[in-house]
């Protein structure tokens, strides 16, 4: 029997699992995370103190008060049964890396100890040879080290293996250039608190910290195990490259917001309790449109925590829906024809006073205040649109973009008419002396009209990629996979630049004579003008936007090899320098790095539809061939007439056809592979492996492949058909 008809059997004796336990959130909430209430309780004062304080103000900890640390640290892990410990960190293959090392040691008269050092906290260095590093770093020199984030708390991991103190690190070169996600943001979160801080002292003097925060809302699909065991693709590329639409797909839109399947069900909840202890303060759990679609989102935190936990999230779901006989798909398209996965991105700024800079303000001063942060984030979007879009570029996030469901590769955003309304008005009033429609200007009253008007523009904002939703801007365009570092770094980075730069102009006003008040409504004014290009209200969907998005010179590039160009232009060099960010080398690297994942990405998917034609779907089609030949033949021979056994000999005809496309074709890209894979350069491979051998094979082979589908004896079929996937749990 076959993959696929063993796991559907399975699948009705398995029974929904129980959910784990059945605590009080608050209970469990950040049990296995060294807290600073942790900490209190484990540290010496002067340890405590010091951690407080590089938390705080990003200040080293020294090496003697690191040994408290790691103390103390190591008897609360300890008290929970941890034996081991690893730095954590986020190498740019997308994955997590944990190297684990046990307290264990042996002194040199022979004492066992166990013992984890400062130093050991600190720093370590793992084999770096097998982590990509865009030439950075000859293999011959494979050494790179990670190095401690006191801002990201240590966490005790616990799997089926056992329990493990989880100590977050950043991961360096032994020359020092960044190879993670995680040093880069860091960079960019500074370089945009020491901006933001410096406009936030045009109105208030008592801010000393502008933190970015974000909070993700995580989509997925999650399908029994069985059936996705039975499908190489899904193991492999975690999309399906096959598979013909069912019956029914997405159009009843019953499952969005519908109940939830019990065996799903007990998953999350298991998920969740997991996440909790972690501290991960999951809030919201539902439906989404797609069949066997599903959304996670968190309360919003600090970017870098923020990012921190949507990563171990990933990973928890993947780990806890085994346990469950389910798998989670993260990926960005697992289905055709039904939706994919995004990660909205909520981003905005928080003060150390407790003001939300995109929150709209009570009174003319705070609405000068907000106007100042949501002018500059749209002319930051607009300068930086083609970085931003770089930014979550990738090989599955292709088949989303601009594919009628997520939001087009043209970056706009979306502010509701009312705001647009108040920036036209700003545009249109501000006259060259401040006066009463000056006046006017701030005195509106955004905080109680924005909500009320955007609820009116939900609908039609769904499909923006940058929308601005009351008090907080969403990136729609990240992709599920997708570690939210990349697109986090270059929206702080490039916010902080614009604000540089909003500073630079103000100040010059003022030089000049101009009010305070004044010279920032002007420098917003201007900004206004020259960045509303990238505003636009309507169905981001839509053919016209396409167009009109043309005329205003907007760029839209729809293909990852293409769109990573913008990382490496003289803009972006000089912006990244200019915050301290990447070096030139670091940001040539990266952009070789995400070529790389590219072409692997496609060649191995290029691969599976290869193996997958030749060694399931034509083998399949042939045995029904068989089966319709000797029919025909046994008709023949008892004297029926050709009319007779017209529909047969049709199937057994078109069958042929569709083998012989698809056997050609295969033997093609598999050609066209070879010569991609002859290309010395990173950027013109990439190219060719999206132009010669992903567009004009994959959805070809696919089309004849579910044609198959469709015409062959589902007895005969050995991989779990869509509605089987979809609708069976
Ligand atoms: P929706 O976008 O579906 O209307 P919410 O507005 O409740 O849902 O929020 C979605 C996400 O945005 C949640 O993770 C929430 O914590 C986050 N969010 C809310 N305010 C902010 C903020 N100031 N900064 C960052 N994220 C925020
Ligand atoms: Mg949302």
């Amino acid at each position: 029997m076959s993959l696929r008809f063993q796991a559907i059997n399975n699948l009705t004796k398995d029974a929904a699992a129980p959910a784990e336990s059945n605590a009080r959130i608050t209970d469990l909430f950040g049990d296995n995370v060294f807290t600073l209430k942790t900490a209190r309780q484990f540290l010496s004062d002067e340890g405590y103190k010091s951690l407080v304080h590089s938390i705080k103000e990003g200040k080293k900890i020294d090496r003697a008060v690191a040994g408290q640390i790691a103390n103390g640290i190591r008897a609360w892990a300890e008290t929970k049964g941890v034996t081991h410990f690893t730095h954590w960190f986020q190498p740019l293959t997308g994955l997590t890396a944990e190297k684990h090392d046990s307290f264990f040691t042996l002194k040199s008269d022979g004492t066992a100890l166990e013992e984890f050092d400062g130093a050991a906290l600190i720093q370590q260095e793992p084999d770096a040879s097998s982590f990509p590093s865009g030439g950075l770093r000859a293999t011959f020199e494979a050494r790179g080290y990670t190095g401690w984030d006191p801002s990201s708390p240590a966490f005790i991991m616990e799997t089926g293996e056992g329990k493990t103190l989880c100590i977050p690190t950043i991961f360096v070169s032994y020359t020092g250039e960044s190879l993670d996600y995680k040093a880069p943001l860091l960079k960019a979160l500074e370089a945009l608190n020491k901006a933001a801080v410096d406009v936030c002292h045009y109105f208030d003097r008592n801010v000393s910290k502008v933190t970015a925060t974000l909070g993700w809302e995580q989509e997925y699909f999650v399908i029994d195990a069985g059936l996705a065991n039975a499908r190489p693709d899904l193991v492999l590329s975690g999309r399906t490259v096959f598979g013909a639409g069912p019956a029914r797909g997405q159009q009843l839109e019953d499952h969005y917001f519908g109940s939830i399947p019990e065996r799903v069900y007990a998953f999350m909840r298991d998920f969740e309790n997991e996440s909790y202890k972690l501290g991960i303060p999951l809030k919201t759990r539902h439906n989404e449109v797609a069949p066997s679609q599903f959304e996670v989102a968190p309360i919003f935190e600090e970017v870098n925590i923020a990012v921190d936990h949507n990563i171990l999230l990933m990973d928890i779901m993947t780990r806890v829906a085994k346990r469950h006989g389910l798998v989670v798909l993260l990926h960005e398209k697992p289905f055709a024809g039904i939706n994919g996965n995004g990660k909205h991105n909520n981003w905005s700024m928080a003060t150390d006073t407790g003001v939300n800079l995109l929150g709209p303000g009570r009174t003319p001063k705070n609405n000068l205040m907000f106007l100042t942060f949501f002018v500059n984030t749209i002319k930051a979007v607009h300068d930086y649109a083609d970085l931003l879009r770089a930014s979550i570029a990738s090989a599955p996030n292709d088949h989303r973009l601009g594919a009628n469901e997520a939001p087009p590769a043209i970056i706009s955003v979306f502010v509701g008419q009312y705001l647009a309304k108040v920036l036209a008005d700003i545009e249109s009033k501000v006259g060259d002396k401040f006066d009463e429609q000056d006046e006017a200007v701030l005195k509106l009253d955004l905080h109680r009209s924005i909500p009320e008007l955007l609820l009116d523009n939900t609908d039609r904002n769904r499909t923006s990629p940058f929308a601005f939703t009351g008090n907080k801007f969403e990136f729609r365009a990240v992709g599920s996979s997708a570690n939210c570092a990349s697109p986090m770094t270059v929206l702080n980075v490039v916010m902080a630049e614009t604000l540089k730069g909003f500073k630079k102009d103000v100040d010059a006003l003022i030089e000049k004579g101009d009010k305070k008040e004044v010279a920032i409504l002007h420098v917003i004014r201007k900004y206004i003008t020259e960045s509303k290009s990238v505003l636009f209200e309507g169905d981001g969907y839509s053919e016209e936007w396409e167009k009109e998005a043309h005329r205003r010179k907007l760029p839209n590039v729809k293909t990852t090899p293409l769109a990573l160009d913008a990382m490496v232009t003289e803009k972006a060099k000089a912006l990244y320098e200019h915050n301290g960010v990447y070096t030139h080398s670091e940001l040539e690297a990266r952009h070789e790095i995400e070529l790389e994942k590219y072409i692997k990405k496609v060649q191995i998917e290029a691969r599976i539809i290869g193996d997958l034609a030749l060694n399931h779907i034509i083998p399949s089609a042939v045995k029904y061939q068989h089966v319709l030949a000797s029919n025909i033949k046994s008709l023949k021979e008892a004297g029926l007439s050709e009319s007779e056994y017209a529909s047969q000999l049709r199937i057994l005809k078109e069958i042929s056809g569709h083998i012989t496309v698809i056997d050609t074709k295969v033997e093609e890209m598999v050609e066209k592979r070879k010569i991609a894979n002859n290309m010395t350069n990173t950027r013109t491979k990439a190219i060719a492996y999206q132009s010669e051998v992903k567009d004009p094979y994959f959805d070809e082979i696919r089309y004849h492949v579910d044609k198959l589908e469709q015409l062959v004896d589902d007895q005969f079929w050995t991989l779990p058909k869509y509605r089987e996937m979809l609708f069976l749990r």
